[in-house]
């Protein structure tokens, strides 16, 4: 039986198992976290392109056990005032609309099944290099293990060594000017938001939240903040965050400042970077999916859509084709030029984030953007995207 060696427990590392396992490989996952993450209370968007792949594993019933069905998302002005509402999902078709689950959650339900599957996960397993032979592979880790297989897929996001051994002149990630701040919140009397996420453009940084049917509220905001290592991001403790956040916020509409008032639990805090172009995602019998070379900031709701949808293709190009390295080639050409578009379209959306100090610059923003937005209503030039590579195979 092949072995494929999985490094990194996340979306991509375990989705990939999961489609790899039952066509016959060995898999086995090697996490460089002596522990699976809590994530504070961060939360992301399943678009529908990536519940459509987990539908394929069996899993989307699970995961919208505990998911806030989201087809709409709401635009006001940092005065209150509705700028419009756009489709979370295919245009014209909300029962295909998009999820938001806590992060924390879907790798849960992935972990899960990873275990049920009978794949092992190392923790504590951080990879430092790679050495690859004529017939196998070799992850040799910061402990000094190593681990032997047929082919190493680096699944370690956008930090990734694994991109770095495919290719040591690969981009660095670049950092959006964005730090994405999120947690719960419980305000008493806030109503349920159903089929939609609420965002705010503030006066002096961009909020979202939606409140699901038993009141807990999950929020974010994205803070404009000058680019520091993301060591030093990291550093900064969450009772500083959420001093910032109420100090930026407290002009904003009600309820913003009401939930950051009402904040439980952690508060969870991570720098947008993103990776536009990784020119190689393969070498020799290693390569890379995921966050490692397409790394998107959160504003298209695409990031672990796209991780998940380049589980189900690698796992499709490597039972079409036993020659690793031809798979591997064919599964970069195809998923290279959609991954691309979308950190592209997130890249646009950052712009309208990132805040403006002027006055002017606010009020043309606040003018623009209900015509911007009621043409985002029902424009379907997005929709290939929440098509998906499922429905592209099906066809
Ligand atoms: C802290 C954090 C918070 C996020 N929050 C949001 C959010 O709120 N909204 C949103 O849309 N997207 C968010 N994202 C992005 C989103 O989760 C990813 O786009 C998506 O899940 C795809 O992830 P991935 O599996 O490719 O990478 P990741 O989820 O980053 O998983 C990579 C895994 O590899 C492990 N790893 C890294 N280096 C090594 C190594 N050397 N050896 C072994 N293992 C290694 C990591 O510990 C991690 O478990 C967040 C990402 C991070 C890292």
């Amino acid at each position: 039986m092949p072995k494929a060696l999985i490094i990194g427990s996340g979306v991509a590392g375990t989705a990939t198992a999961l489609f790899l396992a039952p066509q016959g490989w060995d898999c086995a996952i090697f996490e460089a976290r002596a522990e699976h993450a809590s994530d504070g209370g961060l939360f992301l968007n399943v678009a529908t392109n990536g519940l459509a792949v987990l539908e394929e594993v069996g899993l989307r019933e699970r995961l919208m056990e505990d998911a806030h069905r989201c087809p709409y998302m709401e635009m006001y002005s940092g005065r209150g005032a509705l700028l419009g509402v756009v489709p979370n999902g295919p245009a014209g078709d909300p029962d295909r609309g998009s999820a938001v689950v806590r992060r924390a959650w879907l790798n849960q339900v992935l972990r899960d099944a990873v275990t049920v599957a009978g794949i092992p996960i190392t923790l504590g397993a951080r990879l430092r290099d790679i050495r690859e032979e004529r017939e196998t592979v070799t992850a040799v880790f910061a402990d000094g293990r190593t681990a032997q297989g047929d082919i190493v897929i680096g699944a370690d996001g956008v930090g990734s060594p694994t991109r770095r051994w495919i290719d040591d002149r690969a981009p660095e990630p670049a950092y959006s000017g964005l730090v994405s701040v999120g947690g719960t919140a419980r305000v008493p009397g806030l109503a349920p938001t159903p089929q939609t996420q609420r965002m705010v453009f503030g006066a002096r940084s961009f909020f979202g939240y939606l409140v699901r049917d038993d009141g807990t509220v999950l929020w974010f905001a994205n803070t404009t903040e000058p680019e520091q290592d993301r060591e030093s991001f990291r550093r900064v403790p969450a009772a500083t965050w959420l001093e910032r956040l109420r100090e930026l916020h407290a002009d904003d509409p009600s309820p913003v400042s009401e939930i950051l008032a009402h904040v439980d639990g952690e508060i969870g805090a991570y720098p947008l970077y993103d990776l536009l172009h990784v020119p190689h995602w393969q070498r020799g019998r290693v390569v890379a999916v995921g966050d490692a070379v397409h790394a998107t900031s959160p504003s298209a709701g695409q990031g672990a859509s796209l991780a998940l949808e380049d589980a189900f293709v690698l796992a499709r190009c490597l039972r079409e084709e036993r020659d690793h390295a031809a798979a591997f080639s064919q599964y970069q050409s195809l998923r290279q030029p959609r991954a691309e578009e979308v950190v592209r379209y997130a890249r646009a959306v950052n712009k309208q984030k990132r805040v403006t100090r002027s006055r002017l610059g606010i009020a043309l923003r606040d003018a623009m953007l209900p015509m911007f937005l009621r043409k985002a209503s029902s424009d379907t030039r997005n929709n290939h995207l929440y098509r998906g590579v499922v429905e592209e195979v099906a066809r």
